[in-house]
């Protein structure tokens, strides 16, 4: 392959080459979910934004440490340091024990996960495993003189810290902006300074989840977790780190000045940020209620789409944009996404059957290969590989009617790359829709007793139990037809 792979770099505002530190390993820390309910449908797009990269790079041959944390404390309601811990809270309400919560919506997320096809990440540590390595990062940025303790609290000194190394390098806020910016404290507070952060946090009387420490009974502050994982198992200097565009700010900002303030280099090389899910124009989000899960999508129960969408199509959906791109959600752009799906799928199948012929083929697939790396090794561009698949698709179809030929060798390569780039690349599997195996003969059966139970109710006017019977295959994609015989079903 010619080009090299080039990545968007946020804390550089540009596209640069990469070059691992070590050649042909790589270590990759992505900020994982706060494990306190269940994903939903814009979580997810980021982990596959990153599951994207994470492919991509083993495809290219590296070996890659992915770790990915799962945050288990010290997450608390509002991103500032106030409010109540998120599965604190969560475990009151619900008068369960916090790990209860912890481990129902960890399984969630693992199983939400693998519907998607993604694969898991080397490590996934958790913040309440790991609190004893953020104690002493804690002294050691005390020791460093670039943090505070106060009633039995530790704050990082923003304003200590920006005198010698800058801060806001990330987010690119100034310091000034930041003082006029941040809200005053309003007595809410111990920290000095508003735009201060909170390190350890000394627990109040009803708060569950605290650990002892040379301050006080209490718990970590949220951004402390990720510097102290990163490094443990990625070293004080490592490759990439990622999550979701929301986080830059303050909570990338924050474990770089962590960070920094012990090892004096920044810790990251490449920062890459995934861009949001929207829907109806607005951040999916669960405190605003503007979001919907991933198994109300698969089943169809949901109040905002009339259909469901398998996990392939909304994968592919989420594939057919750039990862640094904003994505809405709608039904219609998910019916041409399920289009585009069938038809690669299809083509898929079709390229199977195809039978050689001894003709050079009139398909450059050199130059096409060329083109798919490329596009890939551009910041991961999926929508484009994505159409330079299609432009395969349509060689496949032509040979497949006559009007094309391929010969034994391309066709070998061929099916070897679509392979490589479908399946490895972007992780997508194929349904195949032959009504032929025995599972589909079942269905088939099935499909044919729901068929006959509901000309029955229609004939003896039972129209709620066939109606009823009509929508639910609707939201699965199957759609009954009323012809003079009976009824008959079409797997759409
Ligand atoms: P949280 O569990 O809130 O810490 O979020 C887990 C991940 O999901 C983070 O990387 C967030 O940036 C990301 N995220 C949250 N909302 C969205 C959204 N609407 N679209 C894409 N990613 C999101
Ligand atoms: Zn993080």
């Amino acid at each position: 392959m010619n080009s090299s792979l080039v990545v968007y770099n946020s804390l550089k505002g540009d596209k640069e080459v990469f070059k691992s530190i070590l050649p042909n390993n790589v270590g990759m820390y992505v900020c994982g979910p706060t494990v306190y309910s269940n994903v939903h449908l814009g979580n997810c797009r980021t982990f596959i934004s990153f599951d994207l990269i994470f492919r991509y790079l083993l495809h290219l041959g590296y070996k890659v440490r992915y770790v990915r944390n799962i945050t288990d404390a010290g997450h608390l309601e509002n991103d500032a340091d106030d409010g109540e811990d998120r599965i604190s809270k969560k475990a009151r309400l619900e008068s369960i024990e916090p790990m209860e919560v912890v481990q129902r919506y960890t399984l969630d997320f693992r199983n939400t996960m693998s519907k998607f096809n993604t694969l898991p990440p080397s490590i996934e540590p958790t913040a309440t495993g790991h609190i004893v390595e953020q104690i002493e990062l804690i002294k050691k940025i005390i020791k460093q003189g670039y943090a505070y303790e106060i009633n039995g609290s530790v704050y990082f000194d923003v304003l200590k810290f920006n005198e010698k190394i800058p801060y806001g390098k990330l987010s690119g806020r100034n310091i000034e902006e930041l003082i006029h910016n941040t809200r005053s404290l309003g007595g809410q507070s111990d920290k000095i300074n508003p735009q201060d952060f909170a390190l350890w946090k000394k627990a109040e009387p009803e708060h569950i989840m605290r650990w002892p420490s040379p301050w006080s009974d209490g718990f970590p502050g949220w951004h402390l977790e990720c510097t102290a994982m990163s490094q443990k198992y990625l070293g004080s200097q490592f490759d990439i780190h990622g999550g979701g565009m929301d986080l830059k700010f303050p909570h990338h900002e924050c474990e770089i000045a962590q960070a920094e303030s012990i090892h004096k280099k920044s810790p990251v090389n490449y920062w890459f940020h995934a861009n949001m899910l929207t829907l109806n124009g607005k951040k999916m989000a669960k405190s605003t209620g503007n979001s919907i899960l991933p198994d109300q999508m698969f089943s169809g129960e949901n109040k905002i789409f009339k259909k469901s969408f398998s996990p392939m199509v909304v994968r592919f959906f989420m594939l057919q944009a750039h990862y640094r791109s904003i994505l809405d959600i709608s039904e219609i752009a998910l019916e041409a996404s399920k289009k585009g799906f069938d038809k690669l799928i299809d083509g898929m199948q079709t390229l199977e059957t195809l039978v050689p012929s001894s003709v050079t083929s009139k398909f450059d697939l050199i130059a096409w290969k060329e083109k798919c790396y490329s596009a890939m090794n551009d910041d991961f561009n999926s929508p484009l590989l994505i159409a330079h698949l299609f432009d395969a698709i349509k060689h496949i179809n032509a040979v497949a009617n006559n009007k094309q030929e391929i010969n034994s060798k391309d066709l070998k390569e061929l099916k070897q790359i679509m392979h490589d780039l479908f399946n490895d690349v972007l992780g997508l599997k194929s349904v195949k829709k032959n009504l032929n195996t025995s599972v589909n003969i079942e269905l088939h059966g099935i499909l044919n007793l729901l068929s006959e139970i509901r000309d029955k109710a229609r004939n003896s006017k039972d129209f709620e139990t066939s109606d009823l019977i009509r929508d639910s295959l609707s939201k699965l994609n199957i759609q009954i037809n009323d012809t003079r015989e009976g009824s008959s079903f079409k797997i759409k």
